[in-house]
């Protein structure tokens, strides 16, 4: 599977659509979800063209993954998740992942509730 840069995720970076930034830095892109699950709920992006999480740990730079886990942390703090989150990341096509452009949901604000429901 090849990168599709028609995702909309692709064209938030590009600023063809406008997001609620919520971090940002050279690598990485946060901003809040457009349909939250939860109080808290917004997605963490790489800069970089990847389709998900496995094409992310496997192509992407050092420099890339290093910035992208020290974002947690930040965004963390940013949201005041001091009681606790949820990191979720849908993966290609039994993940139920519905953009391909890799993207991390930091859920919280409240109690998340069942890991997961079966489908
Ligand atoms: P996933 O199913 O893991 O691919 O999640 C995609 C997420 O992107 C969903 O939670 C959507 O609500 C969210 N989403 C889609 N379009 C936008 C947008 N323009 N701005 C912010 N979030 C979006």
């Amino acid at each position: 599977m090849t990168y599709n840069p028609d995702n909309i995720f692709a064209k938030i970076l590009r600023g063809e659509i406008r997001n609620n930034t919520v971090y940002e830095d050279d690598h990485v892109l946060c901003f809040d979800d457009i349909h939250p699950q939860m109080p808290v709920h917004c997605l963490i992006i790489p800069k970089g063209k990847y389709i998900d999480l496995s094409d992310f740990s496997a192509n992407a730079s050092g420099a890339e993954i290093t910035a992208f886990h020290r974002a947690i942390a930040k965004i963390i703090k940013i949201k005041n998740l001091s009681k606790g989150y949820r990191a979720i990341c849908n993966t290609d096509i039994d993940g139920g992942q519905e953009v391909p452009h890799f993207h991390m949901h930091i859920l919280g604000g409240a109690k998340c509730g069942k890991m997961i429901e079966k489908a």
